[in-house]
């Protein structure tokens, strides 16, 4: 959590910055200001990005961008780094692209995203879908492929071992010489991929649900508490219950409550929590700055 605060930070909260640590990928999530800073402080190097998402371009989500690219430049990183966000923003894209003077690194690659539903990307594979906001968002969602482990003794009881093993869960039938077919699902067991997903800067809608479906970890905005949610409509923002609502409805195991607004800076985020628990009964983070959350034990 490189930053957890909304339109303005505060002394305890920086602009929002998510960092998503996936085996050896690394995806920087919304760099707002300050993120280069954060990212100092949570040990995290210009090397460990691997990707970029920027949900849209409202300054809290994106001015740490040009901090970041050009970190990426002057430390000389050699991998790709692709950086997705909504094309609807493409000018400011090239804004933050090129703010300010300095040497321009080819690792670079813009992935603009445009309509209803853009083309999976990636390893491991992002979804994007739009979000309702006063501007264009797109959420986000991670998940590795499912696993498919073979039930090695009950092959073997068959008569099944070796290369048919691969066979079977290649082609998802293996007829054995007697005539007999075996069919994959009976021989297996299907372990899903681990999700995660991102919801920020929203007002309720459909995709922010088929985003979060049964995700491990979905970290969601929760700009206000429900006293507010008159002022949550009119921003086209999300209370912690309504984020409660979309992870409960969502069937995800643990959620992270973030993108606080600034008027709460009197403390008592606990509310947050207690607000979110009257919908959803999974796990449930407050995310303050610089904290590091894992993904639910399987
Ligand atoms: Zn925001």
């Amino acid at each position: 959590m490189l930053g957890t605060a909304s339109a303005v930070p505060t002394r305890q909260r920086n602009h929002n910055g998510y960092f998503l640590r996936w085996g050896a990928q690394g995806i920087l999530f919304d760099p707002g200001e300050g993120t280069q800073q954060q990212m100092l402080c949570s040990g995290l190097s210009a090397n460990d990005i691997t990707r970029v998402c920027i949900t849209h371009f409202h300054g809290d989500h994106c001015l740490g961008l040009p901090g970041v690219i050009q970190r990426i430049a002057r430390d000389g990183v050699t991998h790709e780094v692709e950086i997705a966000y909504p094309a609807a923003g493409e000018a400011f894209f090239e804004k933050l692209r090129w703010a300010s003077e300095f040497v321009p690194t080819s690792v670079v690659v813009p992935r603009p995203l445009s309509g209803p539903a853009p083309a999976p990307f990636g390893e491991p594979l992002v979804t994007a879908l739009p979000l309702r906001h006063s501007i264009p968002v797109y959420g986000y969602r991670v998940e590795e492929p499912e696993r498919v482990h073979m039930r090695a003794g009950a092959l073997a009881a068959k008569g099944v071992t070796g290369p048919p093993v691969g066979e079977l869960k290649e082609r998802g039938a293996l007829t054995l010489p007697d005539g007999e077919t075996l069919y994959l699902d009976d021989y297996c067991v299907r372990e899903p991929g681990r999700s995660f997903a991102i919801v920020m800067d929203t007002g309720w809608c459909d995709e922010a649900i088929a985003l979060a479906r049964g995700v491990d970890l979905l970290l969601i905005e929760a700009t206000f508490l429900s006293s507010e949610s008159e002022l949550a409509a009119k921003y086209r923002h999300l209370t912690a219950r309504q984020a409660g609502e979309i992870a409960a409805e969502a069937g995800v195991r643990k959620m992270v409550l973030t993108h606080f607004s600034e008027r709460y800076t009197a403390g008592g985020f606990e509310r947050f929590g207690e607000e979110a628990a009257r919908e959803f009964s999974g796990d449930i983070v407050v995310a303050s700055d610089l904290d590091r959350v894992s993904f639910p034990a399987r």
